[in-house]
């Protein structure tokens, strides 16, 4: 049974029951996780001792708080391998996803290290007459962050570094379906120069999540998840008083101009409807041709989409791997079957693949569901597996209303030559990531992740300055001393 990393120290859960996590491409069980209501005792005890640890970690200068970073990314960078394959095994993702994923995770810790920058506040001397004003920035105290199952290492680091270089403690549960590469994660944290408790790993499931809902030492959630989720934590958090950033799911639509470079924009397009096998927030999932170049631009996107091979994602000639459990696999075929059902053609139908040697891995080969009308349920769930709907419009302006009037509102991409058509849509369209001949619109560490409408609730997103604004809280404090203003100089 896995461990929680609490008060610096590797430690059995109270939970004696426990549900198992499988590799997705074998099947083979990779960890048994302490699941069950006694998970509330080790969140509670995980948020005393990061009180603690914060209590401690608050006084030490920024400066110092960044080194503890800089260790971390060396940490990271030498041991990629291993946290690598550990992602693939337990989320499929190919190897360059994995890594590509990690280095995401680093990226965020470069700009955290920035910190000692990002957190200055502001200063008026002589706001009035002898009378100075200064707006500083100070931590929250016990954060917690709840993750998702898709990004096992990336997400978490969207909030660790700013939380802890701005001087709060965190915990951190992740998906209860990938636990293990934050176990690794955590063997390289427990080599950091930290007060003990600062940084704790809590297993379990809505247990765990409710604890830290609940708890009142908990200041802050930065939760990542499905919107349904997402909504009941921003709720119950927020009724509890506490700071949230809540990402939810999503449904992103990619426009196809008549005048886009047809091969370039195919297999951009291919790798961001099939890219983790779907299983990203930020897949293109609805493609929408514009005006009359639906022909073109199916028969490419045909050709490469089944050119594209499936398997085990750590072997190299590998361009997709499994989703992550059968339950995913059976739920993603139902909706193919459904969108069938609803009038859409099955261009490329990838249920039923087997893979020789993985036979009971959760594959599903890339599919093109063609012509649904647009008002079917496939076009508006969230089907996070590798399913694309080809569906056309008339003009931009059409494209953009469908798009506005989704529920969700993530992303959305748009490719063309023209720099007005370019423009409308990046100015018009209802959604946090715009890409413009970009296939995932993915931001940089530098600015803030997140979506629109029912694809994030709260304020402050992740990432970047928004980061360093949602883990502290700014206090004003006026001046008054009464000897410079009594002597003329
Ligand atoms: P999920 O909502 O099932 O689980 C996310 C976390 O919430 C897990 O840690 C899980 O243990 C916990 N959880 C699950 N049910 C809960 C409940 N009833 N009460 C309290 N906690 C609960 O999401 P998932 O299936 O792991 O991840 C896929 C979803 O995440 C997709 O919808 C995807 O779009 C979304 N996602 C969004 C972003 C983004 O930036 N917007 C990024 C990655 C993934």
């Amino acid at each position: 049974m896995l461990k929680n990393y609490i008060n610096g120290k590797w430690k059995d859960s109270y939970e004696k029951q426990a549900i198992k996590a499988n590799n997705p491409a074998t099947q083979k069980v990779i960890a048994e996780i302490p699941f069950g209501e006694k998970n509330v005792k080790d969140v509670n005890e995980a948020v005393n001792c990061a009180y603690n640890a914060y209590l401690e970690w608050r006084d030490v200068p920024v400066m110092k708080r960044v080194q503890v970073l800089y260790r971390l990314k060396s940490l990271m960078e030498e041991n990629l391998d291993i946290l690598a394959e550990t992602i693939t095994n337990e989320c499929g993702k190919t190897k360059s996803e994995s890594y590509g994923e990690l280095q995401r995770a680093i990226e965020n810790i470069e700009v955290a290290c920035g910190t000692p920058m990002l957190i200055q506040g502001d200063f008026i001397e002589d706001i009035a007459s002898g009378i100075d004003e200064m707006m500083i920035r100070q931590p929250l105290g016990v954060t917690a962050c709840i993750t998702p199952f898709n990004f096992p290492s990336m997400i978490v680091f969207w909030f660790l570094p700013y939380a802890i270089a701005t001087g709060n403690a965190m915990v951190i549960k992740p998906s209860e379906k990938v636990p293990l590469t934050m176990i690794k994660i955590f063997e390289l944290i427990d080599q950091l120069d930290l007060p003990d408790g600062l940084v704790s790993l809590v297993h379990g499931g809505k247990h765990s999540v409710d604890a830290l809902i609940e708890h009142p030492l908990v200041k802050a959630i930065s939760f990542v998840g499905s919107t349904p989720v997402a909504k009941y934590i921003y709720s119950k958090g927020t009724q509890n008083g506490k700071r949230v950033q809540a990402q939810g799911g999503a449904k992103n639509p990619v426009v196809l101009m008549p005048d886009c470079d047809v091969e370039m924009t195919s297999k951009i397009v291919a790798d961001s409807v099939y890219g983790c096998a779907g299983q990203r927030c930020l897949a293109a999932s609805v493609i929408i041709t514009v005006d009359d170049n639906k022909r073109k631009l199916k028969d490419s996107l045909y050709d490469i989409v089944k050119s594209r091979k499936t398997g085990y994602g750590w072997n190299d000639e590998i361009d997709m791997g499994p989703v992550i459990t059968n339950e995913s696999k059976k739920r993603i075929e139902e909706l193919i079957q459904v969108g069938i059902n609803e009038g859409g053609k099955a261009i490329l139908d990838g249920r039923n693949t087997k893979i020789m040697g993985f036979e009971s891995g959760n594959f599903i080969n890339p599919t093109i569901i063609e012509d649904v009308n647009l008002k079917k349920e496939i076009i508006n769930t969230e089907i996070f597996g590798p399913v694309m709907s080809l569906i056309s419009m008339k003009t931009l302006d059409d494209a953009i209303d469908f798009i506005n009037n989704s529920n969700y509102g993530n992303m959305a991409c748009v490719f063309t030559e023209s720099g007005s058509n370019a423009r409308k849509f990046r100015n018009k369209v209802y959604a946090g990531n715009i890409g413009v001949n970009i296939g995932v619109a993915a931001p940089m560490a530098q600015f803030p992740f997140s979506g629109w409408k029912d694809s994030f609730f709260g304020d402050l997103h992740g990432q970047g300055k928004h980061a360093i604004e949602f883990f502290t809280q700014t206090k004003v404090v006026i001046e008054r001393w009464p000897n410079t203003w009594s002597r003329k100089f």
